[in-house]
C-alpha cells in the first residue's frame, strides 16, 4: 500500500509514520475496530484522517467539544481536505448546506457532538450517507471510571446497533486498563485492535514544588523563562484566576482569566486571543483546555492540587504537542488535599466515592514522590518505564540533599496519639509548642508529655514535616480533619522506618530558581523570528492562528535548514503540497532572502 505513505507525505507533509500510527492506520484499512489510547502530542488525529482519504465515503467524528472541532476542521482544511463541523453553533442555513455536501458526497470527515444523537432523524440523516467508519475522539469520556464522564457519550453504543458493519475507532491519551474495558464494552467494540502507546511524555519536563503562600512569587520566577512563549495557568477556583491574571497583568505580562462563570463571548474571544498569540497566558479553572489543539503551548503551571493523576495527566498534556520541550509545574500543599477531601465527602456514598478518594490519595503521593515522575504516571496507567532520561525533578537532582527528620516526626505522630487522634493541625502543632490557648488547657493537654516538646522549631517547620508524613501515609485525616495515625506512621514511632525529606523544604522562606528546559541552543533564532512574523502576517490575514499555517517544529526546521527551492522545502516536515501551494513562495523568498 505505497498510495499511503504518499498521502502522508503530500498531504499532512511528513516523512514517515510515528510508532504506532501505522498499526491503528492499517488497522481501519482492514475495517476492524481499534481501540487506541496514545498520550496527547503522540499524533492521533492522522491515524484515522489518512485512512479516510483512501477510502470511499465519509467519515464520522464524534468529539465533545466545539473548540476541538473547530480547530481539526480547520487545520483539515488547510492541509486541502473537505471537512465540516455540525453543531449548535451554526446557522440553519449553515447546516443546510453541510447536509447538501455530505448528502452528495463532498465531504470526506464530519465532526459532531455527541447530542446529536438524541435526535432520532439524525440517525436516519446517516443512513442516507456512505459512512467508511466512524471514530469516537476523547473515548474516555463514556466511562464512570474515567475522570471526565459524559452523559451523552453513552448513547454511542447506537453506532454499533444501527449500523453493525461499519467500524469504530476509539482514541484517548488516558485510559487505565479498567477504563480502557469499559470503553471497549460501551461502544460494544468487536474484538478491536487495542493500540496502547508509551504513557512517557518524553519533551515534557515536569517539576512539582511544594507552594510557598499563594504560590505567586514561585510563579513569576518560573515564567522568568518564558518571555514571548505561550502557557496555561490552572487555578483552584474562579476568584483565583481573576486574581492571579490581574497580578499578572500588574506584572506586564499578558494574561487573561478564563472559567465557566464567564459569558460566552468573553470565552470564545479568550479563547480566540490565545490561539493567535495576542495574549501570553491564560489563568484557567479546569474548565480550559480540554480539546485545544494548540500546538505550541510551552508550559503549563498547576496552582494547586488536581484531582486526580488522570486530570492532571490530560492537563500537563496541553504542553508541547509540536513535540518541542515544554516545562510543567505543579505547586502544591497539604491544604489542597484537604480542601478537595471535603468536597468529596459531601457526595453521596457511593463506588463513585470511593473511587476518587482512593484517586486523590495517588494524586497526592505524587506530589510527595522522591522518585521519577514520570516513571510514577507511568505506573498509575499499569505501563513501564526504564528511565525518563533527566526529564523531571527528581531525576535531574538525584543528589539534592537530604535530611533525615525521624525525630521530629516521632514527637509529631506521638502528640497526635497522646492527644487521642482527635484533633486536627493546628491544635497538634500548638500542644508540641507548648501554647497557652483555652482549649489546650481545658483539655489538659498541658499535662501530657509531648506538651512543649517542639518549642525548639517555628510552626511553618512543623507545617512541613506534618505534610511530609501526609505525603507518605504516616498520616490521614478522619472525620472532621482529625489527625489519625496509619500503619507507615506506626512504625515510624516504633523506630522501625526513617522518615527523610529534601533539605531545601525544610528551608520554608527560600525563593527556588528555576532553570530552563526549553531553550534552544542550536536554533537560529533569527531566522525563527523572520518566519515567525511572517507566519504572523499571513495568519492576521486569513483570520487563522499561527500555528494553522504552520507549526513551531515546521518553524523552526526551516529556520536552521533555509531551504533555497521547491523541492528543499517539501522537504521540511510539515510541508505538504496544499501548504506549499498557499505559502510556499512567501516563505521560499523569505528564507532566501535571510541566507544571503
Ligand atoms: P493527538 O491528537 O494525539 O494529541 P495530534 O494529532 O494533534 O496529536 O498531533 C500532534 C502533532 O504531531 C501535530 O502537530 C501533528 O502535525 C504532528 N504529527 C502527527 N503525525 C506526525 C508524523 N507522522 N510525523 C511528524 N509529525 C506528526
Amino acid at each position: 500500500m505505497i498510495q499511503k505513505y504518499e498521502i502522508l507525505k503530500t498531504v499532512f507533509g511528513h516523512d514517515e509514520f510515528r510508532s504506532f500510527q501505522e498499526e491503528a492506520v492499517d488497522s481501519i484499512l482492514h475495517q476492524k475496530d481499534v481501540l487506541m489510547i496514545l498520550p496527547t502530542g503522540g499524533g492521533k488525529s492522522l491515524c484515522y484522517q489518512l485512512p479516510s482519504l483512501m477510502m470511499p465515503g465519509v467519515t464520522v467524528v464524534v468529539s465533545p467539544l466545539l473548540a476541538l472541532m473547530h480547530d481539526q476542521v480547520m487545520a483539515l482544511k488547510a492541509n486541502g481536505i473537505k471537512a465540516e463541523m455540525m453543531s449548535s453553533m451554526q446557522t440553519g442555513e449553515e447546516l443546510d448546506l453541510i447536509r447538501y455536501d455530505l448528502l452528495s458526497g463532498e465531504l470526506k470527515l464530519l465532526y459532531i457532538a455527541p447530542e446529536r444523537f438524541s435526535a432520532p432523524l439524525f440517525l436516519d440523516l446517516l443512513r442516507q450517507v456512505r459512512i467508511n467508519f466512524f471514530v469516537i475522539d476523547e473515548a474516555h469520556c463514556v466511562s464512570e471510571w474515567g475522570h471526565e464522564f459524559r452523559e451523552d457519550y453513552r448513547k454511542l453504543h447506537l453506532l454499533r446497533e444501527n449500523f453493525p458493519n461499519i467500524g469504530i475507532a476509539a482514541f484517548t491519551a488516558t485510559a487505565t486498563p479498567k477504563v480502557q474495558i469499559d470503553i471497549s464494552n460501551a461502544l460494544r467494540l468487536n474484538t478491536p485492535k487495542e493500540i496502547r502507546g508509551k504513557i512517557f511524555r518524553e519533551n515534557l519536563h515536569i517539576s512539582v514544588e511544594p507552594r510557598i503562600k499563594d504560590g505567586k512569587s514561585q510563579l513569576l520566577e518560573f515564567l522568568k523563562n518564558f518571555k514571548n512563549d505561550s502557557g496555561i495557568i490552572y487555578a483552584f477556583s474562579r476568584k483565583q484566576t481573576e486574581s492571579l491574571a490581574e497580578f499578572l497583568q500588574n506584572k506586564g505580562i499578558k494574561a487573561l482569566p478564563f472559567h465557566a462563570g464567564l459569558p460566552n463571548h468573553v470565552k470564545a474571544e479568550t479563547f480566540r486571543k490565545f490561539v493567535h498569540d495576542e495574549i501570553q497566558v491564560v489563568v484557567a479553572t479546569i474548565a480550559f483546555g480540554m480539546g485545544i489543539d494548540k500546538s505550541n503551548i510551552r508550559f503549563v503551571v498547576h496552582m494547586s492540587l488536581p484531582k486526580t493523576i488522570e486530570n492532571y495527566y490530560q492537563e500537563i498534556g496541553r504542553a508541547g504537542r509540536d513535540g518541542l520541550d515544554s516545562e510543567v509545574l505543579l505547586l502544591s500543599s497539604g491544604s489542597d488535599m484537604m480542601m478537595q477531601r471535603e468536597f468529596i465527602e459531601q457526595l453521596e456514598d457511593s463506588p463513585y466515592k470511593q473511587n476518587a478518594f482512593n484517586k486523590l490519595e495517588l494524586i497526592s503521593r505524587y506530589t510527595g514522590a522522591e522518585a521519577c515522575r514520570h516513571q510514577y504516571i507511568a505506573s498509575y496507567f499499569e505501563d513501564k518505564l526504564e528511565d525518563c532520561e533527566s526529564k523531571c525533578d527528581n531525576c535531574t537532582a538525584p543528589e539534592v540533599e537530604k535530611t533525615d527528620i525521624s525525630v521530629q516526626a516521632q514527637k509529631l505522630l506521638s502528640c497526635v496519639y497522646r492527644t487521642g487522634q482527635r484533633f486536627g493541625q493546628s491544635y497538634v502543632i500548638d500542644v508540641l509548642r507548648g501554647s497557652t490557648v483555652e482549649k489546650i488547657l481545658s483539655n489538659e493537654h498541658d499535662k501530657l508529655s509531648v506538651y512543649g516538646i517542639g518549642k525548639d522549631l517555628s510552626k511553618p517547620y512543623w507545617d512541613v514535616v506534618m505534610e511530609r508524613l501526609m505525603e507518605i501515609g504516616a498520616l490521614k485525616r478522619g472525620d472532621f480533619r482529625a489527625l489519625m495515625i496509619d500503619t507507615i506512621g506506626m512504625q515510624i514511632l516504633k523506630k522501625e522506618v526513617n522518615v527523610e525529606i529534601k533539605s531545601d523544604r525544610l528551608n520554608v522562606k527560600a525563593k527556588k530558581e528555576y532553570k530552563s528546559h526549553t531553550q534552544d541552543v542550536d536554533l537560529n533564532t533569527e531566522a525563527f523570528e523572520s518566519l515567525r512574523s511572517l507566519r504572523a502576517e499571513i495568519a492576521k490575514k486569513e483570520g487563522k492562528p499561527a500555528y494553522i499555517v504552520f507549526g513551531d517544529k515546521t518553524l523552526k526546521e526551516m529556520a536552521n535548514a533555509l531551504p533555497a527551492d521547491e523541492e528543499e522545502m517539501l522537504a521540511i516536515n510539515g510541508v505538504g503540497e496544499v501548504k506549499f501551494e498557499r505559502y510556499g513562495e512567501q516563505f521560499l523568498s523569505r528564507c532566501i532572502e535571510l541566507k544571503t
